[in-house]
């Protein structure tokens, strides 16, 4: 797609107060591929000012209505579905056959199961003599990561939406031109002017600029702990609702009766796709000591079918890393792993063969880890996955819980009450019992510092409003 030179505020295309832009440059060839606007305070404030002038009239549009814009929505971006896939995959560097699967349908499925529960969600209830109202929370600031750039845009103003909220979106400077996209569909889709708007530009200005704004009723955030941090720490002292989706080092437990070459040929493909840039992915594997050396075998034999090749290419699995400081931070982890006594089973620290240029990163796979290890505790967000072992199940439930995060993880059992029974006992916000597939309505989100509220479905929606009790 064509970049656009403007900012979407209040229904249309205008041009940034400032005159910096950002470069978007595609991480498999190093070409740049666009320019885009990098927004200033003045932006980020007439774009909250329209938000807020857009309020009322969306908050007192009826559902139904509210719910025929967000099916609106949905299709315009069906219609777009390859441009979104080509476009995230030049700006992100993600296979093609995986931007169409994911990144193209998840949040085209997502914006209709919002367009669904606008419609039929209890926006008033009864509670003995109190009638309960559910009421939109009002301008939300969202701000979103790259690593999975639709998908968390749809996730935060889809449900905003849905709820009557009106938004101001500020998208990951390496991942505009997807975002752009959602403003185009969303303009198609006929929403009034002012309901949604996009400020494109860099975290520390127009980001940290939203975030901070007074007139801005929840801040949505997604992307590294650190933000998250300053920015809960902030809407605390602000006393504005926050949400937060930060990082993960989850635990993929294979119990010693599991299928251990399913679990782990699943446990490898949950971490080399997308590049590993997944804040869900289950990058520790943990294994009974009984059959570790096969796991490990296993593992290499799955990774040495990652071949890192141009995202483009229908036939790669595995393409670049987002970006050259990425890169440099997942290959200084490798370079800590084996500076800390982790044994290399597959890949590496330096480029993959034939790949000096873009962005790439050999897919790694790390036996004989320790928990203390830094590459079992920091969140590396590239193909890398660490193998520990464990001697029992006390020691597979401490070492899974043994970090600061809890977004997800995944259990393997032959016997599936027993998955589940140690399933209960992680401090996680997901898990996926035997590789059961990802549900676009379970609600999805951290517990420990993987964050605070939750995305997606019902209880996504729930984070976008508040009641209000009518006593009879
Ligand atoms: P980041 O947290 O810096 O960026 C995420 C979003 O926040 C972007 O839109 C960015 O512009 C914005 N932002 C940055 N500084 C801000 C500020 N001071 N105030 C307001 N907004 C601000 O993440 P990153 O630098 O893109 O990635 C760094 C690391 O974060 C990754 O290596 C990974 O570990 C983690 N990460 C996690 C997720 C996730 O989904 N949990 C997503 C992306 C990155």
């Amino acid at each position: 797609m064509k970049a656009h030179d403007g900012m979407y505020l209040d229904g249309d295309w205008r041009p940034s107060a400032g005159t910096e832009t950002i470069e978007v440059v595609n991480p498999a060839d190093e070409q740049v591929i666009g320019v885009v606007p990098a927004g200033t305070p003045a932006d980020v404030d007439a774009a909250v000012r329209a938000a807020r002038a857009a309020f009322p009239g969306w908050a007192a549009t009826p559902p139904a209505e509210r719910a025929a814009r967000l099916t609106a929505l949905r299709d315009a971006l069906a219609a777009r579905r390859d441009e979104i896939a080509d476009t995230v995959t030049a700006e992100l560097g993600a296979p093609l056959g995986f931007s169409r699967a994911v990144h193209a349908d998840l949040p085209i499925a997502v914006a209709g199961s919002y367009a669904e529960l606008a419609a039929s969600y209890a926006f008033e209830e009864k509670v003995g003599n109190s009638t309960v109202l559910h009421e939109p929370v009002g301008v939300v600031g969202a701000i979103t990561p790259w690593n999975y750039p639709l998908h968390q845009i749809v996730a935060k103003v889809a449900p905003a939406l849905a709820a009557g909220c009106t938004v101001v979106l500020k998208p990951a400077e390496d991942t505009p031109l997807v975002a752009q996209l959602f403003a185009a569909a969303v303009h198609e889709a006929g929403l009034p002017a002012g309901v949604f708007n996009l400020v494109t530009g860099v975290g520390p200005v127009a980001g940290q600029a939203l975030a901070a704004h007074e007139d801005v009723d929840l801040v949505s955030f997604t992307g590294s702990t650190a933000v998250g941090r300053r920015i809960g720490a902030a809407a605390g002292g602000a006393v504005k609702r926050v949400a937060l989706e930060l990082g993960g080092k989850s635990a993929n437990v294979i119990l010693p009766g599991a299928d251990l070459t399913r679990a782990v040929k699943v446990g490898v493909a949950n971490v080399f796709a997308n590049s590993g840039q997944t804040c869900s992915a289950w990058t520790r594997i943990l294994v009974d000591a009984d059959r570790y050396d096969e796991a490990v075998e296993l593992a290499a034999a799955a990774a040495a079918k990652y071949v890192p090749g141009d995202p483009r290419d229908e036939t790669s699995r595995l393409g670049p890393v987002v970006n050259a400081r990425q890169r440099d931070r997942v290959r200084g982890y490798i370079e800590r792993g084996v500076a800390e006594g982790a044994r290399l089973v597959a890949g590496g620290p330096g480029a993959p063969e034939g790949r000096e240029t873009g962005y790439y990163v050999r897919p790694t796979v790390f036996a004989d880890v320790t928990p203390e290890m830094t590459i079992a505790q920091e969140e590396i967000f590239g193909p890398v996955v660490a193998i520990l072992k464990y001697r029992d199940e006390e020691d597979a439930l401490r070492i899974a819980n043994g970090t600061v995060y809890g977004l997800a993880g995944a259990v393997w059992s032959d016997d599936e009450e027993e998955a589940v029974a140690f399933a209960r006992r992680l401090d996680t916000g997901q898990v996926d019992i035997n590789g059961g597939r990802f549900n676009p309505l379970a609600p999805f989100g951290g517990y420990k510092q993987s964050g605070v509220g939750r995305e997606l479905g019902v209880h996504g929606l729930a984070e976008y409003l508040h009641t209000k009790s009518l006593q009879f």
